[in-house]
């Protein structure tokens, strides 16, 4: 297996100057990354953290399944289907001969309704349980439907959990922690939609309105939880317990590429594109993958072409802390849940040697993957989620694409491939909501028609 140490695309494919003007003019790009290892050097957290989350996860399944009615037919699972889309794969025009599109839908993830399911369950989890040991409730590795119990909720209803968030991470903080008894306050950036803010005031959950960016929000909630010993902040930018909830989900997606007959092997090659904010989540599901599948699943993280965080962080190196606004770039986007500022260390840490790439998108092609992924499979997936879906396009079709695949010897492989776009979000979304979105990407799309016919 080569090492990619020198797998930055040859000068001429896409020199470092082209890349800087390209961040700089918010333009879509792609960036493959230098310091790609087959074998990573151990992180700071591994398989091992990954087996317990796991394990928390089964032991959970009788408690969950009973809080949240939602769950009960599932067996108290919280996972997502994978789902091969030929229709949509042809409406994107990627070419059959470049490999075979699927879906990872944690769009449709129970409770959330976003990728946030499994982070936020597993920290509000991992919480309750720490307690509930504390108290002398139950022991280490039992069955947790003994946090559902009388003695239990009163325990919680003693504390708080607070969160930082743009919206979906939120949700899913409040709506468990407040399933399990606690006290629930999110803490919201204005870019925060009101629809779900709505959403958690109507399940009893406080929400706090800042003015500021995603940062600010975070900023805010874990200076007014430090006051407060009886108050857990769930901390999206260094949260470790939220990035091993994320992790799970590389065993669930294994077990069913396996059902489904998916070989993945140097012979045939997984690319796998996540949706970035603060790295957390896609952060989290690249580990997972990497432990899982080794060198033969490539991981790309989508940003928003204001919002490249994770890119400016991998490329500076880990000493530097760049941010978006530095880069002059606004942090403006519908992509609410990737609009963010500057990545979590945690994540870009883990990500240094393990991710393959970032690309960037703008939000005039969220939205038209949006109303792709509507007509041709009719989903429901928010401006975010549809950032994954640009993936194979830009590596297979974009000449820095195409020279990353042909250096890294991928290109002879792609008839074989397998791509899994990751689509984060959306299920909850209001009918008006996204009857906007799609309003708003068939003009596009209508636009972009009419101007290629008058030229
Ligand atoms: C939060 C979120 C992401 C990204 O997760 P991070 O942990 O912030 O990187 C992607 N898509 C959606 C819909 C999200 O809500």
């Amino acid at each position: 297996m080569p090492s990619f140490a020198s797998s930055v695309p040859p000068a001429g494919a896409g020199s470092a100057e082209m890349l800087e003007a390209q961040l700089r003019q918010a333009e879509p790009c792609l960036w493959a990354n230098p310091d790609w290892q087959a074998a990573p050097a151990p992180g700071e957290v591994g398989q091992a953290q990954i087996n317990a989350a796991q394990q928390r996860f089964e032991r959970a399944a009788a408690l969950l399944a009973r809080v949240f009615p939602v769950l009960a037919e599932a067996g108290g699972r919280i996972a997502s289907p994978l789902v091969r889309t030929a229709e949509l794969q042809c409406a994107l025009g990627l070419d059959a001969a470049c490999g075979a599109l699927w879906l990872k839908c944690d769009h449709l993830l129970p409770v959330a309704g976003s990728v946030k399911a499994r982070g936020a369950t597993h920290e509000i989890l991992e919480l309750a349980e720490r307690l509930a040991l504390a108290h002398g409730l139950m022991a280490a590795g039992d069955d947790l439907t003994v946090l559902a119990s009388a003695p239990a909720r009163a325990l919680f209803a003693q504390h708080e959990v607070a969160v930082g968030s743009t919206g979906n991470l939120g949700m899913g903080v409040g709506l468990i922690a407040k399933a399990l008894g606690f006290r629930a306050r999110v803490h919201m950036s204005h870019d925060a939609k009101a629809w779900k803010k709505a959403r958690l005031r109507a399940h009893g959950v406080e929400v706090l309105e800042h003015a500021g960016d995603y940062a600010l929000a975070v900023q805010a909630g874990r200076e007014a939880a430090a006051q407060d010993p009886l108050c857990h902040f769930v901390d999206d930018e260094q949260s470790r317990s939220l990035l091993l909830g994320y992790s799970v989900a590389a065993g669930e997606l294994q077990a069913q590429l396996d059902a489904a007959g998916v070989m993945v092997d140097a012979r045939h090659p997984l690319f796998v594109y996540l949706p970035c904010g603060v790295g957390g989540a896609p952060g989290g599901i690249t580990l997972g993958l990497r432990e899982r599948f080794g060198p033969h699943v490539h991981c790309f993280f989508a940003e928003p072409v204001q919002s490249p965080c994770m890119l400016l962080q991998l490329r500076a190196g880990l000493g530097a802390e760049p941010s978006v606004y530095g880069m002059g770039l606004t942090n403006r986007t519908e992509a609410d849940g990737l609009a963010v500022a500057q990545a979590s260390r945690l994540a870009a840490g883990l990500m240094r040697e393990r991710l393959s790439g970032v690309y960037t998108v703008d939000d005039a092609t969220l939205f038209q993957h949006l109303v792709r992924a509507h007509e041709a499979e009719g989903l429901r997936i928010e401006p975010s989620a549809a950032a994954g879906l640009e993936g194979p396009l830009r590596l297979t079709q974009s000449p820095i694409g195409r020279a990353w695949l042909a250096h890294t010897g991928l290109l002879a492989q792609l008839p074989q491939a397998t791509h899994v776009a990751w689509t984060t979000g959306g299920s909850l979304l209001p009918d008006a909501e996204f009857g906007q979105f799609v309003a708003r990407g068939r003009g596009l799309s209508a636009t972009a028609t009419a101007g290629a016919a008058a030229s």
